[in-house]
């Protein structure tokens, strides 16, 4: 029986994924291949959708608009943080993604998008919202998630053996 992509295989796949513009934004070859969970949001959902019943082999283009990616940009203005009030074990560099609490104790994402001296310049968008992505897929490998996998929501590496960096 053929094993196609479906929730809780994990998936090795090669890509290369590109902006409306044609630049390269991002990319994994075989030798270090892009390794997920699928069904559990490990990428983007209209990725993760059009991959679905995909079997080893297989190629795909993959069109994900900005809604179906990392969202619609919000017109909201960066703002600027002393970076003193970071923590100071975290790292500050542009497109690191951090969350911090909102008034009703929910989690609301933030990035940073720029360093200014003493200012950390933060931001409510991902770097990549707005922008309708470009996938070329390769699917490499199917296997089944170990349990450990299934409860951490995540892949442990190519056979599900490897160690653990959490
Ligand atoms: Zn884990």
């Amino acid at each position: 029986m053929t094993t196609t992509i479906a929730a809780g295989k994990v998936v090795s796949a090669r890509y290369t994924l590109h902006n409306t513009a044609g630049q390269v934004l991002e990319s994994a070859s075989a030798d270090e291949p892009l390794i997920y969970l699928h069904g559990h949001e490990n990428i983007v959902p209209g990725l993760e959708r059009q991959l679905a019943g995909l079997e080893v082999g297989q190629s795909v283009k993959a069109q994900v608009p900005a809604a179906e990616a990392y969202g619609e940009r919000a017109e909201v203005e960066p703002q600027r943080v002393p970076r003193d009030s970071f923590p100071a074990d975290m790292p500050i560099e542009p497109g690191f993604g951090f969350a911090v609490e909102g008034e009703d104790g929910e989690a609301l994402p933030l990035w940073i998008v720029g360093v200014d001296g003493d200012q950390v310049v933060v931001d409510v968008n991902h770097p990549l919202a707005g922008e309708d992505l470009h996938f070329d897929v390769e699917i490499l490998a199917i296997r089944d998630a170990t349990a450990e996998e299934l409860a951490h929501g995540h892949p442990h590496g190519p056979t599900g053996a490897e160690g653990h960096h959490h």
